[in-house]
């Protein structure tokens, strides 16, 4: 495939619920109109929320299974397979590009559910091969901020890497607005998640990426959006990876449940 003349985009994610794989609403609407938006990728890299492992692992095997993990959805939610492939090719590369973090091949994990939720609405067909990326869990957000920037060649080679978290997620703190989960996705979020979800894509938009590593100490709301890192971090892999000058286009940009954010933005699209 000749891919080398095209620089491919970044995108970053907010997946929310399990259920935005199956339910057609203005969430998952936004990801199916995604692919027509980005160059045709030979392959996808994902980085995702939930895959956190001690040391660097990147999937290696030829079929990756769908992995449900989650508790208490719609059987139809079960049921959903995504047979994307995997890459050899492509997860060669990373270990290559990350050749400091001496990257493990892994055969034990698949496709979880930050990643195929998004991808099977980006590409139905399943005809585009996925590689994860798991958050080591063993290295700061800094340090993986840092790690994420080996990717770039990635870019150059028609690979489209793509995060998956929330940049506010509370899960403790989800509050429905109306009857009960069936309504977890109608806009509305408490003032610190509005607050932090603000400062947040201000600092993106203005690549305070050093002020974004060192997210701690940015005060109560954002300590609030954060309680754990793993939805976050996604995020830093994404930012890591723009270029000087590359545009950023925000889509999905609402709070949900209270205390998450569905906002997504995409890095260096035409
Ligand atoms: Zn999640």
């Amino acid at each position: 495939m000749k891919s080398n003349d095209v620089v491919m985009p970044v995108l970053f994610v907010g997946h929310g619920s399990p259920m935005n794989a199956i339910e057609d609403n203005e969430f998952s609407r936004e990801w199916s109109a995604l692919a027509a938006r980005v160059p045709p990728p030979k392959a996808v890299l994902c980085i995702s929320a939930h895959w956190e492992t001690a040391g660097v692992r990147v999937t290696a095997m030829e079929q990756p299974p769908t992995i449900h993990d989650f508790g208490g959805f719609p059987r139809e939610l079960y049921e959903v397979q995504y047979p994307a492939p995997g890459n050899a090719w492509l997860a060669a590369e990373v270990k290559k590009a990350l050749r400091n973090a001496d990257v493990a091949f892994d055969n034990e994990w698949g496709l979880d559910h930050g990643c195929w939720s998004v991808l099977s609405r980006m590409y139905p067909d399943a005809d585009v091969p996925i590689v994860q990326l798991s958050l080591d869990t063993g290295r700061s957000a800094r340090q993986q901020y840092d790690l994420a920037k080996g990717l770039a060649p990635l870019r150059d080679n028609g690979v489209l890497i793509v995060g998956s978290g929330n940049l506010v997620h509370n899960l403790g703190l989800v509050e429905f607005s109306g009857d009960g989960p069936q309504d977890f996705n109608k806009p509305f979020g408490f003032e610190w998640a509005v607050e932090a979800n603000q400062l947040f894509k201000k600092l993106i938009a203005d690549n305070k990426h050093e002020k974004l590593t060192e997210y701690q100490s940015l005060g109560k709301a954002v300590r609030l959006a954060v309680p754990t890192p793993e939805h976050y971090l996604p995020m830093l892999y994404v930012l890591a990876l723009r270029r000087s000058g590359e545009p950023i286009e925000w889509f999905n940009d609402k709070p949900v449940a209270g205390s998450l954010t569905m906002t997504s933005f995409l890095i260096g699209a035409h």
